[in-house]
């Protein structure tokens, strides 16, 4: 790195920065990208590098990647020492993992420099920037790019982290087409337009769906309740909480234990070979602790219209740290492109390209 200051880094690695990175590298500008720390801390999180879409498993409406045996495009496009880190390809379509690392390389193949390690905080008070990363130092910048995501919110239940990717996902869209789901029971947890959402969605395939929330109300919009209402394959249990989530190493999740939030607070146990969490999602911004302006959910705010400028001249955002509405790989990596070209102009208004 050198002393002098960045001309762009881009705080994030999912498809909004990859994006990014790959329009700002071939403009010439050289990007930094701080692509996040592997940690545990980061594991547990689901902050590793490469976002949320890491954590699914096949990708079948990203556009460009039909249902294919990609593992010789995959062994000819990605260096030998990151494929061979990946498990092998099975002759479906591509995987969450794979798509980000295809994303990654493209980056890096126009010239991205990219940084193994967190931002832990930044200073956007005065130019150039000042962001603070993990393994200590500072890193100046002209101009940043904030793609750092957002989380989807989990219980917290041990049962919940032993079953992850083995039948317990936060992404109906990304993984309920899967095998394992097709013909069975499954539970979505929660009572919002994402649960209602994820439940109609998980219809397609389910037996069906146990719709488990923790009060005798629906939070979801009328018309998204009404639509769980009347849908004969959705169960609704209200007054209902997830207590654990049952199965074992071989087949992966097999039920669920609930139990009443309200007295008597009676237990029951229920067949499914899924457990959908759509509880919310928290944006990764505590890191910017107050410099950029933020909706009251902690996301983000878009300063103009159908652009990316944050409440700080210079400063961009992309993906799902911005958008709480969208929250697809595909209208990420639309976001983070859009952003490159914002972050160009800038620049070059500035003369600093
Ligand atoms: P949300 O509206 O915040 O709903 C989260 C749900 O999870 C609530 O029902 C909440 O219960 C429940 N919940 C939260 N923590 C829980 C816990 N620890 N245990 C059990 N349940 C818990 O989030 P969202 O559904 O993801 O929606 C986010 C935003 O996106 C909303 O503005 C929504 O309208 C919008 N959205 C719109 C659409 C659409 O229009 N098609 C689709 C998806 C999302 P309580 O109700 O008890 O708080």
């Amino acid at each position: 790195m050198s002393s002098s200051p960045e001309t762009l880094v881009i705080i994030g690695s999912g498809p909004a920065g990859w994006s990014a990175a790959t329009y700002a590298a071939r403009a010439q500008l050289k990007p930094l990208v701080f692509e996040g720390a592997i940690s545990e801390k980061n594991r547990m999180a689901g902050t590793l590098p490469l976002g949320q879409l890491a954590l699914t498993s096949e990708v079948e409406n990203y556009a460009g990647f039909p249902h294919g045996d990609l593992g010789r495009f995959l062994d000819s496009a990605l260096p030998k020492e990151r494929r061979m880190m990946m498990p092998p390809h099975e002759g479906q379509g591509v995987t969450g993992p794979e798509l980000m690392e295809l994303m990654r390389q493209q980056a890096t193949n126009f010239g991205t420099r990219i940084v193994t390690d967190d931002i832990l905080k930044v200073d956007f008070s005065a130019r150039p920037f000042k962001l603070h990363p993990a393994e200590g130092g500072v890193v100046e910048a002209q101009c940043v790019i904030v793609a750092t995501g957002a989380s989807a919110n989990w219980l917290g239940l041990p049962s919940e982290e032993k079953f992850k990717n083995r039948g317990v996902s936060a992404c109906a869209v990304c993984d309920g087409a899967l095998p394992r789901f097709r013909n069975q029971p499954i539970v979505v947890v929660g009572g919002g337009d994402s649960a209602v959402e994820e439940a109609t969605y998980l219809t397609k395939f389910a037996s069906m769906v146990h719709l488990v929330h923790r009060r005798d109300e629906l939070r979801a919009s009328k018309i998204m309740a009404a639509r769980a209402h009347e849908n004969p394959k959705i169960t609704i249990h209200f007054n209902t909480a997830l207590a654990e989530v049952l199965g074992d190493d071989g087949r992966g999740v097999t039920g669920v234990r609930l139990a009443g939030t309200v007295e008597p607070r009676a237990e029951q146990t229920l067949a499914a070979t899924g457990v959908f969490l759509a509880i919310g999602h928290t944006p990764n911004t505590a890191f910017l602790d107050g410099q950029l302006e933020l909706t009251p959910k902690k996301y983000i705010v878009w300063k103009k219209h159908f652009r990316t400028d944050t409440s700080v001249d210079g400063v961009f955002a992309a993906g799902d740290v911005a958008d709480d509405y969208y929250r697809q790989a595909i209208s990420a990596a639309g976001t983070g492109c859009m952003s490159a070209l914002d972050a160009e102009r800038w620049l070059a208004e500035h003369g600093e390209h």
